[in-house]
């Protein structure tokens, strides 16, 4: 398969002329052995904080280098949109690698270069970087790891999320900022979503906001500490991640460190949301606050929480997100629970089915399993993947990471 992206391609599906920026920002280390570390910067154009991050970090271990014991790499996701300071040309890239958008883009990686007739500007960009992904990931030889760096349009500190399976939980547990668990059950087609279905232990690092400079900071920590929980780093680089840790610890001083989704705010098409101004990620919210409006009517909170990612800027699905404090026990529970594999005992309760042999899929009859709550689920390693009328369905996370075939 030739992996070089056309530029003639490229100049069919963006005809404007910016300056674009690189594809791949870096790549250091010996990939012949060891762990690997992909770090994505710019998933969402307006987010710039990763990539200045990689960029500083990366000039740093040019004239500097650091002792590594596998490599890491850093992508940026959608050049096109970071040239131009949005969140997305056409589609959201964060949103689209569900399984038929992912054949598609199998497909058209898989034709020497050229991208299918007229792609949209978000399917060439998701192209190249599937390209890229594939190229790291045969040439990896250890396990592969990817922090995917996001920013948000509101105040508020730093935090982190990820699919709650352990291999991942270890992995972003290290990030010592205030961890929010189920954002991925309410979101699809997530690239990060997607590098788990490929065997990448994922975790996604919510910066801060768009422009701060400290968000730019804050990027560069979680980026050291990821390189040690990853493997990836040899001794030399110790003191920079103790330092980029207590950074860390530092911003997320009085918070609680384990959170779990209770709502998301779905904004209809056309309906003009609109956030009441100065509010700030982490707040206490109370049922029944208001705290934007929409087509015109008041939009209140439904239920008491902490508020997560208030949308202040023009593009965007989700309004706010409101989640709730957890007990951190709740970790070693379900650690054990999962190790004890009791998932493959769940569907001799009532209400409970199977939908494969395996047990990685299931369905909750909720009208007979009315005693089961999502989280007993969650405890157990699964995660909610679609609901029809009374009727819960439900995947097993994959507890034992390593490379594999896409599923789709
Ligand atoms: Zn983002």
């Amino acid at each position: 398969m030739d992996l070089k992206v056309s530029q003639v391609s490229r100049a069919a599906v963006f005809p404007q002329a910016v300056e674009l920026p690189p594809r791949v920002i870096g790549r250091f280390g010996d990939d012949s052995s060891g762990p690997t570390l992909i770090v994505l910067a710019a998933v969402h154009g307006n987010e710039p904080a990763g990539y200045r991050a990689l960029r500083s970090l990366f000039s740093r271990f040019e004239k500097d280098p650091v002792e590594l014991r596998g490599s890491v790499v850093g992508l940026v996701g959608n050049r096109q949109a970071l040239a131009e300071g949005r969140r997305f040309v056409k589609e959201d890239l964060n949103r689209l690698w569900l399984p038929d958008t992912v054949a598609r883009i199998r497909a058209a990686g898989d034709l020497a270069g050229e991208p299918e007739a007229e792609p949209e500007a978000e399917m060439e960009e998701a192209r190249e970087l599937y390209l890229e992904i594939e190229r790291v990931l045969t040439r990896a030889q250890g396990p592969v790891y990817a922090l995917d760096i996001h920013t948000f349009s509101g105040p508020g500190p730093a935090f982190v999320v990820f699919d709650d399976s352990l291999p991942n939980r270890e992995f972003a547990l290290e990030l010592e900022v205030p961890r929010v668990l189920g954002i991925e059950e309410e979101l699809e087609g997530t690239l990060i979503d997607y590098l788990d279905t490929r065997g990448v232990r994922t975790a996604a690092f919510e910066a801060g906001q768009h422009d701060d400079p400290a968000s730019v900071e804050q990027a560069e920590a979680a980026i050291w500490v990821a390189m040690r929980a990853s493997g990836v780093l040899g001794r030399s680089g110790e003191a920079e991640v103790e330092s980029a840790s207590r950074r860390l610890a530092a911003a997320a001083r009085g918070l609680p460190n384990l959170f779990e989704v209770k709502y998301r705010h779905a904004i209809k098409p056309n309906s003009d949301f609109q956030m009441r101004p100065g509010l700030r990620g982490f707040q206490d919210v109370a049922r029944g606050e208001q705290v934007g409006t929409e087509a015109g009517a008041p939009v209140l909170v439904p239920q008491s929480g902490r508020l997560l990612l208030p949308l202040y800027q023009a593009q965007g699905e989700e309004g706010f997100f409101v989640i709730r404090p957890i007990k951190t026990p709740w970790l070693a529970l379900s650690a054990r629970l999962r190790r004890l594999r009791l998932a493959r005992f769940v569907h001799w309760l009532p209400g409970v089915r199977r939908l494969d042999a395996a047990g990685r899929e299931l369905e909750v009859n909720l009208r007979i399993a009315r005693w089961l709550p999502l989280d007993f689920f969650h405890l157990l390693g699964f995660r909610r993947i679609g609901q029809v009328g009374r009727h819960l369905f439900l995947r097993r996370r994959d507890e034992g990471k390593g490379p594999r075939d896409v599923e789709f």
